[in-house]
Formats: C-alpha cells, structure tokens, sequence
C-alpha cells in the first residue's frame, strides 16, 4: 500500500514541500501513518503573510457565520470521534478510549466557542466628564502563531485555535512533530467547515525552522505555546524583545498529597491514573506521591498490588490501561531518569523496565519509587513519563511545605475525608489548579486551565478566560 502525503495548508491552498516527515505509530513502529510534509522557510513566512491578509476581513466577519463555522466544525469533530481516536491512538500512543475522549474534548471545546463568538459583551460606563460616555470592548489580537506539543495532538491545538478563531484571530498553527495526523485532521475539518482562505495556516515542520520563523516574525501579534520549560523560556525571550504577546504552558511536578485519614481506594486510584494514565505524559500529571505515616505503608502495598494489575500494551488492543511511550528519545529520558533516581537512593518498587510486545514498540512498565526525598532530580526536574516516586512526609504541614517546594505550579492534589484539611490545602497550595479526592489530571474544558511559577507564564487558557489573551481591550470615549 502507498503511504499516504498530506501537505501543508497555506493561504487556503494544500500545498507540499521539499522534504517529508514520516509519522510511525509508536506501538509498532513498523506502521507508517503517513507522509508529511515540511514547511520550509519560505513557506512559514508565506503563511504569516497569508493570515496577514486575511486578518482585516476575518475580524470584521458576520459574528453568527463565524459562529456557524466554529459548530459545524464541533460536529464533525464529535460525530467522527471514534475514527479520529484511533488515529490519535495511533501516532502518539495513548489508549484508544483515552484518545477518543481526547477527539471528544475537541468537539466540545469548539462547540463551547461557537456559543462565545455570540457572547463578546463588553462595558459602558458613564465618564467623570459630564456628557461622556465610556465604552469598553474587546477586539482581536491579529495573526496568532500556535506552537503544540505531542501528547495532546488533538485538545491543545483545539483549546488554541478555537478561541483563537472565535474572537477574530488568523491563526498561523505548527504542531509538534511526532504528531501530524491529528493536527492535519483538525485542520480539514476547519477548513471545509468554511473558513476563508488565510484565516488559518498549517505548516508542519521543525521548530527550529518553523516554530523559530513564526516566533521571531513581526508579523505575528501573538504566540501561544505548549511545550517544555526550555523551549517556552526562550520563545518568551523572543517575542518579548519584539513587543509580541505571549502565553505559555509548560512543565509540572505536580503533587498528590495523601494524608493519614484518607480513602484508601480512592487514593490509589487518583495515583494511578494522575501518574500513569496517558502513559504519564501530561503536564497535569502527578509525579510526587506525598504521603502521611499513618497511611503510607497501606497506600505503597496498596500501589504495588494495583500497578502489578496494570495492563500496558498496543494503544489501539482493547484492555490496554497504559500505551507506549510516544518515541525512543523519550523513552531513553524515562530511563535514564529511572537509573538516576536508583543512584540517587531511592527504592524502586515496581516496574521502570522496557517491555516486549507483539510488535517494535516503546513499552514500559509503569515505575514506582518509594523512600524518594523531594530533593532528588527525580522528584525536582519533569520527567514525562510513566515514573512516579512517593516521598514520606512527618504530617500534614510537612507534606503541604514539600508540595510547595519545587519550581513548578500548575496542578497539586490531596486526598483527604477531612474538610478542614481539603480547606487549607484548597488555599494554601502554590499552583493554578487544584484538586480534592480527584487526579491531578483530568480538567474541564469550560474553566480556566494554567499553573503558577515556572509552569505557565502569561494568561490563563480555556473558557471565558481564554479572551485575555486572544484579544485587545479598546476604551472609547463618546462626548454624545
Ligand atoms: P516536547 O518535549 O513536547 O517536544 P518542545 O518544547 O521541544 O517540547 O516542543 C513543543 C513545540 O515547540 C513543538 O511543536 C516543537 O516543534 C516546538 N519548538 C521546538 N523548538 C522550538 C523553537 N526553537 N522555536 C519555536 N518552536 C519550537
């Protein structure tokens, strides 16, 4: 069979390019997704100019067209779901009812901003002139640079894009690497959807080229970016200097604080899924397992018991709870940071072993150290992976200070059946998100998403919330 070519889409033309990328499925690597196209220089730059050109018209739009689109768009995502999970499930790993949410995420998220496009209310005060009126009001940003990462293929360009388009944006969208399928998908669908040619641009490349073009143009009003903590810091350098506008979502080391009058159950289960579903590789995901003494060796026979239960296989065969590891790079980083944290003294209890499947594949058994010290690299620096390590914490404010001590904020946990505890953890916690009796990841699409610290920088993401960034705020005076 012909391996398929899916080209770039550039000032509302499919267009291909010098060099192809190939996708292949990471549980088995000998299953080619598709060719994809490159974008070069050239074409990056052609791309801005196009959603340039395209800008004065989108922004002045007929609002329920626009809308229209934005819901005709939603449906397709949804009514679709289980094909495009499977593709999902196939370039990047993750189970096939994890990656049919995803797509379902998708849906929703365009659906919820084809209803925000009708609700752009602004503000009239009256002045502190006699006779004047002031109004306040929102307008589009202008052309929006949209940098992705891989383990969301789908969800992260949707929660960019969407709003992004919703608030009269062009869009110039590079997705990550590993991931192109979706992103391809998504953009198909947008644009049959009916959007004028230019209004968005995908150009699939490499970030050094693509993502570097579309971060340092002057041409780019704003970017907004999903990635690691080294790639986010630099790209804020660079569209700072030029007076862009920026938003970043980056790492975590998120904390699940256990504490001694916890439910069990439900202890484990939030561990299991925060550390180790989506194969760990979340930003939400909870990495630090900070437990009281009153219930630590419970809840560590607990998790051996559960994670030696734990099924971890092709992404796409039914009864897989964990699917690989997106690429062999990746991979090598999980297992380095396993030897560190043995080197380091902390006890590795289970798993943190490459597994062979039925097919070539980046398998990995979930990893679980205890007796870890929240000042070893395992328990300091993001990992990405299936690896999670419990720290032993004296009591409750103990395991609320090591919670707070680290670099990142974006989301902390705690189980607990006690109120008073969830109520000082709910205030107390450095971080943009938290969580009570439920998993560090797993978010809602309506509310605003972003961390604090070294996790995010700019405004928040998502919902109603979304609007501080994708627009400008106008301030009109009127002497009537
Ligand atoms: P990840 O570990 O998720 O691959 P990266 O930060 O490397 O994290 O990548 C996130 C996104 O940023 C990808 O789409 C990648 O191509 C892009 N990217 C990488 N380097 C740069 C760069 N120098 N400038 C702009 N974008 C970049």
């Amino acid at each position: 069979m012909r391996t398929q070519l899916f080209k770039n889409y550039i000032g509302g033309q499919w267009v291909s390019a010098e060099s192809v990328s190939t996708n292949r499925n990471p549980s088995n690597i000998n299953d080619i997704v598709g060719e994809f196209s490159q974008a070069d220089l050239g074409q990056t730059k052609a791309a801005i100019q196009a959603a340039r050109d395209a800008f004065p018209a989108w922004a002045m739009f007929p609002m329920q067209e626009r809308s229209n689109i934005l819901a005709r768009a939603s449906a397709e995502i949804l009514a679709r779901k289980d094909e495009l999970g499977q593709l999902l499930a196939r370039e990047e790993g993750k189970t096939l009812p994890e990656a049919i949410g995803e797509v379902a995420r998708a849906g929703q998220i365009f659906g919820f901003f084809a209803g925000e496009v009708l609700r752009m209310a602004g503000e009239k005060l009256p002045s502190v002139r006699a006779g004047v009126d002031v109004e306040i009001t929102r307008e589009p940003l202008g052309v929006i640079g949209i940098i992705t990462p891989w383990n969301f293929p789908i969800a992260i360009p949707a929660w960019k894009i969407a709003p992004a388009l919703a608030y009269g944006n062009t869009v110039v969208f590079k997705p990550a690497e590993l991931v192109p399928a979706s992103a391809w998908a998504l953009v198909d669908i947008l644009v049959r959807a009916g959007l004028p040619a230019g209004v968005l641009n995908l150009v699939m490349g490499r970030g050094s080229v693509v993502g570097e073009e579309i971060v340092t143009s002057r041409e780019v009003d704003g970017v907004s970016f999903t990635g690691s903590v080294a790639t986010g810091q630099s790209i804020a350098a660079k569209v700072v200097a030029r007076m862009g506008k920026v938003q970043l979502e980056m790492g975590g080391k998120n904390p699940l604080v256990i504490t001694d009058d916890a439910d069990l159950d439900v202890a484990v289960e939030c561990a299991i899924q925060g550390s180790y579903f989506s194969t760990g590789q979340r930003c939400t995901a909870s990495s630090r397992l900070i437990v009281t003494p009153g219930i630590h060796d419970r809840f560590v026979q607990a998790m051996q018991a559960r994670l030696s239960a734990v099924k971890v296989g092709d992404a796409l065969a039914t009864g897989t709870d964990i699917g690989p590891v997106v690429d062999q790079n990746q991979l090598e980083t999980d297992l380095s940071y396993i030897n560190i944290g043995v080197e380091e003294g902390a006890r590795l209890l289970h798993g943190g072993e490459r597994l062979q499947r039925q097919h070539d594949g980046f398998y990995l058994s979930p990893a679980l150290f205890v007796d870890a010290d929240n000042t070893m690299r395992i328990a300091r620096e993001e990992i990405f992976g299936p690896v999670a390590a419990v720290i032993r914490a004296n009591d409750y404010e103990h395991a609320l200070e090591l919670a707070n001590d680290t670099q990142f904020g974006l989301c902390a946990g705690i189980v607990t059946t006690s109120l008073k505890l969830a109520t000082h953890f709910k205030r107390h916690a450095q971080a943009g998100m938290v969580m009570v009796n439920l998993a560090t990841a797993g978010v809602d699409y309506h509310v605003p998403f972003g961390g604090r610290k070294g996790s995010s920088y700019g405004p928040r993401e998502q919902g109603r919330y979304a609007a501080e960034f994708y627009t400008t705020v106008k301030t009109a005076y009127v002497n009537a």
